[in-house]
């Protein structure tokens, strides 16, 4: 893999948290590369540093060392500005406790990462109803988070992640509330993401039921990825997925 053709490079990123007088070493020189078009999955168990790993690579969250780039830029030499509008255009984060505004609705919290990329609050709230009904919630897109089911608030995690068109998805977990069925539409429709040639997704799961969807499979242990699996993504035209539609992407 050329490095242009990464959308995501680690090496030997390490990170440790302190806490009082103790040092948890979260990431322990993690190297991986993320090829665009590429769906790249995480496992590992409990406490590994999967969240960790994907909020470094998402630039929620600085490095303590080690070099992390996406689509060939690195957060730690962005200014707070331009990491702001790098992270707001080109990411799109699913939280593992989704992490929506609670006095909002589903199609307001769906248009948030519109309006903050400049879109006019009409049109964003019509592009995030359309995403809505894409993963299922077209008739909720009105419903406050309180008001919906678990499983029903992941969806409108997982479409706020998807309405601007980011470059890179970051889910943590995206189908734990979701059953079979609904966490296989939408998983077909972040899989329609990634074979845009210029996107890549990262997810972790624990849900053996959505491997089939990876390109490959990068198993963590104690901070470190032990283990790829997978041929990854093999040469491809570009190619738009049927169920999913992008909006055009500000400059
Ligand atoms: P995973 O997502 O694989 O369960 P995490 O990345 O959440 O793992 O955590 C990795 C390690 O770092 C764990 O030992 C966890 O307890 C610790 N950790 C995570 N977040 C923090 C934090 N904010 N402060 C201190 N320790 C943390
Ligand atoms: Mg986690």
């Amino acid at each position: 893999m050329n490095a242009r053709s990464l959308a995501v490079r680690c090496q030997n990123v390490i990170k440790i948290y302190h806490t009082g007088d103790q040092k948890v070493t979260a990431l322990n020189g993690v190297n991986l590369d993320i090829a665009m078009g590429e769906l790249m999955m995480l496992v590992g168990p409990s406490g590994c540093g999967k969240t960790t790993l994907i909020s470094v690579i998402a630039g929620i969250l600085d490095q303590d060392s080690g070099y992390c780039e996406v689509f060939g830029e690195d957060f730690l030499n962005m200014s707070n500005h331009h990491k702001l509008n790098f992270r707001a255009r080109n990411i799109g984060f699913v939280f593992q406790a989704f992490n929506l505004l609670s006095a909002l609705s589903a199609a307001e919290n769906v248009s948030i990462p519109l309006i903050i990329n400049g879109m006019q609050r009409s049109n964003a709230e019509r592009k995030a109803i359309t995403v809505l009904e894409q993963v299922g919630l077209g008739a909720r897109v009105n419903a406050l988070p309180s008001e919906l089911s678990g499983g029903q608030q992941q969806r409108v995690a997982i479409a706020r992640a998807m309405v601007h068109s980011p470059r890179l998805i970051v889910c943590d977990e995206p189908t734990s509330s979701l059953d079979h069925e609904t966490g296989h539409a939408v998983m077909t429709l972040l899989k329609g993401i990634a074979l845009h040639k210029d996107r890549a997704l990262v997810i972790v799961t624990h849900d053996a039921r959505i491997f089939d969807f990876a390109d490959r499979i990068a198993k963590m242990d104690d901070g470190r990825i032990v283990e790829i699996k997978g041929v990854g993504v093999q040469a491809s035209p570009a190619s738009t997925s049927k169920s999913y539609t992008p909006v055009a992407a500000k400059p």
